[in-house]
């Protein structure tokens, strides 16, 4: 039967303490005992139910987690204080000095930097490989590699992991597949393909607000309970836990996580057939020429679509720059980083979000200087927009093609 990812998330029932039909919010960092025998029990995890001080786990984080594991498949989930408080704690958790990485070359710009910049200070090191060529993938595995990590669909360049191909390999050889899922929720499903961890930043769609930053962990239960471990729990220890009002609010906004992600999904869809029909070189997973069009579509639960990024190339940096701020002052969405808004936003990756890739690396994988990333808004009316942003592209004479320079 198909994966129903939307409907795991309505079917869940948390009322408040007085028949709230939302969960009432844990409003206390410590909880009190009524015996210390239970208090010592708690401390030591063999108490379930009970709480003993938030960092730990607090109810409100608890809902959360269960509705985002309820939504990937997994057994349960560890919500965190942002999208890299769940990476750095997932990769610290699985690794120590000495182990080795493997790791997509186009990912978030921040995971980037952690693996290539932060852990080799713990003699964890990385190898960063072109994620969609398996072959490459397995060559790299070292007698002390640990990990293979990628997104499922990658930042920005929105190339997509063979999942199921990386879960073989994994298997294989006895690693852990980690997958950031942070660009496709609802689309693909890591872990009903074989991933072993997912990681959110719940920033982006999930949360769909712009107004916090947040993050999720979902696996198993013995994972989990790891990363919460008092003695070695990289979550515990590292401390980046999530505010019980946060949890409470963006718990709120994932119920309607499958509505946005169909509109976000049918506007980038209708924007990317229209910019590429007008000539411009447009990458969107829906699209036909995207390289890995038919991979996508063999993994994706299908009412959600392709997803709400898509990039174009303008040719240079000055012209994305202008075109960016033509679109803005037209208010057709804004000049900002992060996705999964209302509102539409762009930015140019190379000197933005993947800045902290270093330019000769951002040439060889394609990261051009010309690059708009889209986080396709909710448009009520998205051929109007589409109207408004030609009449921008036009007068910047975006769709003519560059004279070589002498
Ligand atoms: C934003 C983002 C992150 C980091 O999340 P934060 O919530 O900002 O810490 C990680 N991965 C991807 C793909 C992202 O887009």
């Amino acid at each position: 039967m198909a994966f129903k990812p939307a409907n795991n998330i309505q079917d869940l029932q948390y009322f408040g303490e007085f028949g709230g039909v939302n969960p009432s919010i844990s409003d206390s960092s410590t909880y009190t005992f009524l015996s210390a025998k239970t208090m010592f029990d708690t401390f030591e995890g063999n108490a379930d139910g009970c709480y003993l001080y938030s960092r730990h786990s607090s109810p409100s984080n608890l809902y959360l987690g269960e509705a985002l594991a309820a939504m990937e498949g997994t057994e349960t989930a560890n919500v965190t204080a942002s999208g890299m408080g769940a990476i750095t704690a997932v990769l610290l958790q699985l690794c120590g000095a000495g182990d080795h990485v493997i790791s997509s070359r186009t990912i978030y710009g921040g995971t980037y930097a952690f693996l290539k910049n932060f852990t080799p200070r713990f003699n964890i090191e990385t190898s960063f490989v072109d994620i969609t060529n398996l072959d490459l993938v397995e060559t790299s595995i070292t007698k002390n590699t640990k990990v293979i990590f990628c997104e499922s669909v990658s930042n920005p360049l929105l190339e997509v992991a063979d999942i199921k191909g990386l879960t073989r390999i994994a298997k294989e050889h006895n690693l852990k597949l980690v997958v950031d899922n942070t660009f496709s929720p609802l689309s693909i499903s890591p872990a009903k393909l074989g991933a072993d961890i997912v990681v959110h930043s719940l920033t982006k769609f999930i949360n769909g607000a712009s107004d916090t930053v947040a993050g999720v962990i979902c696996g198993t239960q013995e994972f989990i309970n790891d990363l919460r471990n008092v003695n070695d729990g990289a979550c515990m220890l590292l401390g980046s836990t999530m505010d019980s009002f946060r949890s409470a609010s963006v718990l709120k906004n994932l119920r309607t996580l499958h509505v946005r992600m169909q509109q976000h999904s049918k506007n980038a869809l209708y924007l990317a057939v229209k910019f590429e029909a007008d000539g411009l070189k447009t990458v969107y997973p829906g699209l036909k020429s995207h390289p890995s069009h038919q991979l996508f579509k063999s993994m994706m639960n299908h009412q959600y679509g392709f997803g709400g990024m898509l990039t174009i190339d303008v040719g240079s940096i000055e012209k994305a720059n202008q075109l960016m701020e033509l679109m803005q002052n037209e208010n057709l969405g804004y000049l900002a980083v992060s996705l999964g808004f209302y509102k539409t936003l762009f930015s140019a990756p190379g000197t933005s979000t993947s800045s902290e890739i270093p330019e000769e690396e951002q040439e060889q994988m394609g990261l051009s200087d010309g690059l708009i990333r889209f986080s396709v808004g909710l448009d009520a009316d998205i051929e109007r927009t589409y109207q408004m942003m030609c009449r921008c592209m036009e007068k910047l004479n975006v769709f003519e093609k560059e004279v070589p320079s002498i």
